[in-house]
């Protein structure tokens, strides 16, 4: 059994993401408000993000950019996590980069999809024991993304959910811990994407998702559609969401699609953030609103 605790015990989340900037584009409002509310979150960053493309026309062909990439992420994600109030732990593994190409080139060694699961499962085991969160969110197991890194972030996380608080796994990674619930991060669901893109040619904008279903056709095809269980309101965060984003300069196009969609709009369409409930040791009743629905009267808070 555990402790009874003595003083009162915050609330934690860790969201599992695999790249520096991931953590600003998944769920950052809800991380955003959530640390507003006094819950302590931790963001674990997977991987150094040193493959990522740099997307920013402005810093495009910049040598000095390119050659100093590692270290510009390490700095993009201070900001990006000052500005969203969150703790954050890189899991130290390296970028397997995005492979592109028929036939697919082979993944460049020593990255972090090369690794084993295990591997990346001991470590994050000992940061869930070391932090103690009761929620954490990840991807699903389609990595809401094509991205090897993806994939393994789900794998990790999904085997970290459940080996935490087993004593005897990893016995040397620290006390065991049970998170209580796990949940995948839901972006651009099919519904959200549609609402969204209705509500822009209504407003006689041009909207960015013109096509997107049939560009995304394969994709929607071979994976399983995600299933929203909870939504999280989280409107009066979307600016901050977006500070965020722009903070990982080199791998966002501030003119881009993602910031042409008013936030007013936004906030009146869809002005949630959505999860799917992948884990739960606690009763709740679904759809929810708050990821910690049936852990705050657990936690003497
Ligand atoms: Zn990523």
């Amino acid at each position: 059994m555990e402790d009874v605790p003595t003083e009162p015990e915050r609330l934690r989340l860790m969201a599992v993401h695999a790249h520096p900037d991931d953590e600003s584009s998944k769920g950052a409002a809800t991380m955003a408000r959530y640390v507003d509310e006094g819950v302590d979150v931790l963001v674990v960053t997977c991987t150094g993000g040193e493959r990522g493309s740099i997307l920013n026309p402005a810093l495009k062909d910049r040598p000095d950019i390119e050659e100093n990439i590692a270290e510009i992420r390490r700095d993009e994600m201070a900001r990006a996590r000052a500005i969203l109030g969150v703790e954050q732990h890189w899991l130290g593994f390296v970028d397997s980069g995005l492979p592109e190409g028929d036939p697919l080139p082979p993944l460049p060694e020593g990255c972090f999809a090369l690794e084993t699961v295990e591997e990346g499962t001991r470590r994050l085991v000992a940061e869930v024991r070391r932090f103690r969160p009761h929620v954490m969110t990840t991807y699903d197991e389609n990595g809401g993304y094509p991205h090897p890194d993806h994939i393994r972030t789900h794998e990790i996380s999904v085997a970290a959910f459940d080996a935490a608080g087993d004593p005897d796994q990893f016995p040397d990674e620290g006390e065991p811990w049970q998170p209580l619930k796990l949940y995948y991060d839901v972006g651009f669901s099919v519904e959200r994407t549609t609402a969204l893109h209705e509500a822009m040619l209504k407003l006689g904008l041009e909207s960015p998702f013109e096509g997107w279903a049939e560009r995304r056709k394969e994709w929607l095809e071979k994976s399983r559609p995600p299933k929203i269980t909870t939504r999280v309101p989280v409107g009066d965060w979307f600016e901050r969401r977006d500070a965020a984003l722009l903070a990982h300069a080199t791998q966002v196009d501030p003119k881009g699609w993602f910031f042409s969609i008013p936030l007013d709009m936004q906030r009146e369409i869809w002005p949630t953030e959505d999860f799917e409930l992948a884990r739960s040791l606690v009763d709740s009743a679904i759809p929810e609103d708050d990821l910690f629905a049936g852990i705050r009267d657990l936690v003497s808070t």
